[in-house]
């Protein structure tokens, strides 16, 4: 990953330009930085510690971040059978509908986890 804490700048990852993190299209190269991923999967168990809806939620908004400073491709939520599991699925509907997201789904043939699809 290319995270430099307290920097503004990334790494353009077709030219390796630096250009601001805001930034959507690299000046140089002409690539959409903010679609650039390196592939990477960040995975997270937000169910497993007896936690509140609530406490998911604000897990699963924490990680949105940390996913989009890293660049991440993708989310793996494991999320459990319970309440949680639908909770979550209930808000990345939403952030699909608003385009945060570009898919998202079971993780395969686990049901207690589900696979987001950012980049
Ligand atoms: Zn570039």
């Amino acid at each position: 990953m290319l995270i430099k804490p307290g920097s503004n700048l990334i790494d353009c990852l077709s030219c390796g330009m630096r250009v601001p993190r805001d930034i959507s299209r690299c000046p140089k190269c002409d690539d959409h930085v903010t679609r650039q991923t390196d592939g990477y999967v960040l995975t997270e168990d937000i169910a497993h510690q007896q936690e509140r809806v609530s406490e998911a939620l604000i897990k699963l908004e924490r990680l949105f971040v940390e996913a989009e400073l890293g660049r991440a491709a993708g989310l793996r939520l494991i999320v459990g059978s319970g309440l949680i599991r639908e909770a979550v699925f209930e808000a990345l509907r939403a952030r699909q509908f608003r385009g945060d997201i570009l898919g998202y789904g079971q993780d395969g043939q686990n049901t207690g986890a589900i696979f987001v699809k950012l980049r």
